[in-house]
Order: structure tokens, then sequence, then C-alpha cells
């Protein structure tokens, strides 16, 4: 199965504490105000890579522990979103993070069934957060604890 996806690295911020392969979608159909990433909205700027691919690149980095999706964003690409973390969860065994510009009410239970950490909302550049975490104050956080997730 193949996605598209504007790049993978090493990140320090997109969980609180924690060292992360940031994996961003490319692609976002959201298109909030004043976002940051416009570059992304358009998936064709992105790489269209295999999920093996994308596998690699999570295995080849042994100090991260955890995986993020961002984008641009990820649902905007669900089957293959779904499908990586399906494969994560079998081969890589890591929790996964998720930033979404879509409500945490609307993500289907299959995809935040394999989520531990998430931030969900659209940018509203009218409530921009100057430290920047979240981006605007209308996001909001979710961790699971066992199944329960929290706000
Ligand atoms: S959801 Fe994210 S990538 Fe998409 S337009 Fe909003 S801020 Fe930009």
């Amino acid at each position: 199965m193949k996605g598209y996806i504007a790049r993978i690295f090493t990140s320090f911020v997109d969980v609180p504490g924690r060292i992360v392969t940031a994996v961003y979608f490319s692609g976002c159909s959201i298109r909030c105000k004043g976002c940051h990433n416009k570059e992304m909205w358009d998936k064709k700027n992105g790489t269209l890579m295999t999920d093996e691919q994308v596998l690699e690149k999570i295995k080849n980095n042994p100090l991260s522990e955890y995986v993020a999706f961002l984008g641009g964003e990820p649902t905007d690409q669900l089957k293959f979103l779904l499908h990586l973390c399906k494969k994560i969860k079998e081969e890589v065994g890591k929790p996964i993070a998720m930033y979404s510009g879509r409500e945490f009410e609307v993500l289907p239970k299959e995809l935040l069934d394999y989520l531990s950490f998430l931030v969900c909302g659209p940018y509203r550049q009218d409530l921009h957060v100057e430290s920047g975490w979240p981006a605007s104050s209308n996001q909001r956080v979710f961790k699971k604890k066992d199944t329960q997730w929290n706000c």
C-alpha cells in the first residue's frame, strides 16, 4: 500500500518528554486560515511511499519511544494511516500519537483504538497560543490510560 508523505524525522517536541519518530502526511483538505504548513495542503507535494518504506524509517530509529502522525492531515489518507497503525502495532510495538485538524468525536473508533496520544481540532488563528503548543487554544490534548481517553 502507498501514501503521500511530506517528511519523516526525529522530534523532541510532539509528545511532551518523549523522543518521537514524526511522520508528516502530505495533503490537507481542512485548510485552516493561518496554517503554517500550507506547502503540505497538496498531497502531491509529498513523496509517494510504500508502507514498507515508512516502516523501515520507523524501525531504523531505535531511540524513539513514540511514533507520531502529523501533517498535513493524516486522516485524509485514512486507509494508509490505519494500515501503518496496524503494522506498527504488529512489527514495532511502540505507542502511536496523532495530530489531527478534525475533532475527537468524528474520528473512527478503529483509529482511536490504535492511538495513545492525540491533539485534535483545527488551527484557529484568533486563538493562537504564543508558546506554540498546542498551536491554538481550541485544540484539545487527549491521553489514553488503559483503554480510557482523558482530555
Ligand atoms: S489541519 Fe493542520 S495542516 Fe491542515 S490546514 Fe489546519 S493547521 Fe494546516
